[in-house]
């Protein structure tokens, strides 16, 4: 007897209710809350200023390095006239562990337009926020749901991964369709959430965070989303969000000169205002973009080897302290830190140290001449991570009895 035929539709999965989201995430944030400093509220109300400068922290870096220093930069500038008053040396210099100065140089910025431009009151809406220096999309819709309760959309890697998985959406994290389709959903759940947006959109990355973490893992068993999310019902969590495409590393290789004086200053300098690590300060260095340590020019390794050079450093002894290797976002840094001890520092001849190079070849040129200082005070006026482990580790072989 022939078979039937039968029509077989397949459902798609209806795409959860931005209501029961929203409700849900505000809920579970106001129970679940971490304690951290900058969500301490006064009479009820978020401080703007706190939101200021705990985004910028927070950008980039992990909260548990945000917490070590959010407390110690908030004592030294209290409010936000205490900050746009103050020199940005001071300020660089109590961002020191955080890394990524320029936000440091935009958030002091940002403080002086809020003084200036907007009668010291921090904008609330989306548009004015994102007039101040360093803040872009992200922040100012952070800044104006978080701080001001108003229904705008954030979206950052959490929010990507959290509704990506609600949805089911399989795109990689950094796709430009991604992101333009987290936007657009975000904003429905934002405007979903009514006067609650404050508590969703938190609780949005709070959950990103806490419970839908990247990789196999996401806690669903105890997700208040757990019966909305498509992802988990299909058992799809560990490939959504798919994998970011993976970008060609740039390299930099550095020779940095260890440039002792009898009395224990070292030789410093200053950055100058623009590109990478802007405005920080450093012992005299010589950038060598894209080059391995076997592809550093001849005529720097003679002149780093040969004493009898010519220019302020000629008979000047340099050794190879130590070689140091560093891993930041976007590129690879290994720096050769060579020792040399001075009779006398004097900045007025050796502001013209070439390294051996053409002029041209040096690709940092200090913004001010080298000065001497001791390394504490280098530390103090602000320096780059990567080249304060450089400095860590020249500072620890010369104090080896090897040495
Ligand atoms: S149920 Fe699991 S995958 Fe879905 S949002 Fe919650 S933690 Fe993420």
């Amino acid at each position: 007897v022939p078979l039937k035929k039968r029509n077989i539709t397949v459902q798609a999965p209806q795409p959860p209710d931005v209501s029961e989201i929203a409700g849900r995430l505000a809920a579970w944030f106001a129970l679940h809350a971490r304690d951290l400093p900058w969500r301490k509220r006064i009479r009820g109300k978020r401080n703007p200023y706190a939101g200021l400068v705990s985004e910028a922290m927070l950008q980039q870096t992990q909260v548990s390095r945000v917490i070590e220093k959010y407390g110690e930069f908030m004592q030294r500038f209290p409010t936000l006239h205490a900050l746009a008053d103050a020199n940005e040396s001071d300020v660089t210099a109590a961002w020191a562990g955080l890394g990524y100065y320029r936000r440091a140089r935009n958030l002091h910025k940002a403080a002086i337009m809020v003084r200036d431009q907007f009668g010291g009151k921090l904008p609330n809406s989306v548009e004015d926020l994102r007039l101040l220096p360093g803040v872009g999309r992200y922040t100012a819709g952070a800044i104006a749901s978080i701080v001001f309760n108003q229904p705008e959309p954030l979206v950052d890697g959490n929010v990507v991964r959290v509704l990506s998985r609600l949805y089911a959406r399989p795109g990689a994290a950094d796709d430009n369709v991604t992101l333009r389709w987290t936007w657009d959903r975000e904003a429905e759940v934002a405007r979903a959430a009514g006067p609650d947006v404050a508590a969703c959109n938190e609780g949005l990355m709070e959950l990103g965070a806490t419970i839908c973490t990247p990789g196999a893992t996401p806690r669903c068993d105890i997700c208040p989303l757990r019966t909305l999310c498509i992802a988990a019902r299909e058992g799809k969590q560990s490939q959504i969000p798919a994998p970011k495409a993976s970008k060609a590393r740039a390299r930099l290789h550095i020779i940095m000169l260890y440039l002792e004086g009898k009395d224990g200053t070292i030789l410093i300098e200053q950055r100058p205002p623009g590109g990478l690590w802007a405005g920080l300060w450093q012992p005299p260095c010589l950038e060598l973009p894209d080059t391995s340590p076997e592809q550093v020019p001849a005529s720097v390794r003679t002149w780093l080897n040969t004493p009898s050079r010519t220019g302020p450093l000629r008979n000047v002894i340099l050794t190879l302290l130590c070689t140091v290797t560093r891993t930041l976002t976007h590129r690879d840094v290994t720096f050769e830190v060579y020792h040399g001890t001075l009779p006398k520092l004097d900045p007025s001849e050796l502001h013209t140290i070439t390294f051996g190079a053409p002029k041209a070849k040096r690709t940092i040129t200090s913004a001010a001449r080298p000065i001497p200082a001791t390394p504490a005070q280098l530390t103090s006026r602000g320096i780059s991570n990567a080249h304060a482990a450089a400095l860590t580790a020249a500072q620890t072989k010369l104090k080896s009895p090897q040495h």
